[in-house]
């Protein structure tokens, strides 16, 4: 008896859950973006907010998150209730969380189901414009013979800029003072103020600084230079040989979010980045929307994994974590 109880109080909750799905969305959804307002990250999911909506045929709101490099938000997320009213929006971070924190509260795999690739995004190392250095070469020096009284900005432990500045400090030998934000939003503001001395960060929340002249730029951390910036040397061409980082940002929903549920999130999230609006602001902040077979789950799951299992020796070997 008791199992035929059991049965039919398992069947209800699936068609239930099943009917959920099919009305699906009747209310707001939230993306949780674990980084402070007006950073690169919250730039791109406010971005994306606007044609998701349209597909979605709801509101989509942005609410950030920010705090230990990424690892709040995703914790948040990790634990709210799979029925796609939660949303998280990460970016590299979420791939380097697991070999930088040693008590991760959360499992970036088996914790999200994953939605879809959105774009990469180079980053530059920027400066405050009254900052002495005026090239790689010369900050390069600059940073070695002051390192006692240079400070380098950062989103906190597992931020991109703390992985790229990483990167930098241990190219150059030299380990310097860092200030940790709770995003690059806020991390900018100090740099215009004059407050701290450089950092790197996406062109996403850079592009318009450098091109109004208000912070100095050393370097892009691609391969190849960016069209929106093309004076700007990359990192490897002004002297850090092989110096490469790129960012990618991606959407996922709690574990356990229905399929039904992910199908449509997929479809929106690629009408969005085929969207035209979105398309002119990521070219103007000199990134692209990824293709559409890589805004899918199995791409992101596939492209997930393989981020964790490059980024955790080199981290492991450069000796940064957290308890
Ligand atoms: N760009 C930041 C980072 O360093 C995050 C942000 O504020 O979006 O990871």
């Amino acid at each position: 008896m008791r199992k035929i109880f059991l049965a039919i109080a398992f069947l209800t909750l699936l068609s239930a859950q099943s009917v959920a799905a099919a009305d699906y969305p009747t209310k707001i959804i939230t993306i949780i973006v674990p980084f402070a307002a007006g950073g690169p990250t919250d730039t791109v999911a406010r971005l994306l907010c606007v044609p998701m909506a349209k597909t979605l045929n709801t509101q989509l709101i942005v609410e950030n998150v920010g705090g230990a490099g990424g690892t709040i938000g995703a914790n948040r997320v990790a634990k709210s209730a799979p029925d796609g009213y939660t949303l998280f929006l990460h970016h590299i971070g979420h791939s380097t969380a697991l070999a930088l924190y040693r008590k991760l509260p959360y499992d970036p795999i088996n914790d999200f189901e994953p939605i879809g690739l959105i774009n990469e995004v180079p980053m530059t190392l920027v400066a405050r414009k009254d900052f002495p250095p005026n090239d790689l070469k010369e900050l390069i020096a600059y940073v070695k013979a002051n390192k006692a009284k240079v400070n380098l900005a950062n989103a906190g432990l597992g931020a991109a800029s703390h992985l790229c500045g990483t990167l930098f400090m241990s190219a150059i030998e030299t380990d310097l003072t860092t200030i940790p934000y709770s995003g690059t939003g806020p991390a900018m503001n100090d740099l215009l103020g004059g407050q701290v001395d450089f950092m790197c960060d996406q062109t996403t929340n850079t592009t318009s600084q450098i091109k109004a002249g208000k912070i100095k730029v050393y370097g892009v951390t691609t391969k190849k230079r960016l069209s929106s910036l093309s004076y700007i040397p990359t990192m490897d061409e002004a002297g850090l040989k092989g110096f490469e980082v790129s960012v990618w940002h991606a959407l996922y929903a709690p574990k356990g979010t229905p399929k039904p549920v992910i199908d449509k999130l997929v479809a929106g999230l690629q009408v969005a980045l085929k969207d035209s609006m979105v398309k002119e602001r990521f070219a103007d902040l000199g990134t692209e929307p990824v293709s559409e077979d890589r805004a899918t789950p199995e791409a992101l799951r596939k492209h997930l994994k393989a981020e964790i299992e490059k980024w955790g020796p080199i981290l492991k070997k450069a000796g940064v974590y957290a308890d």
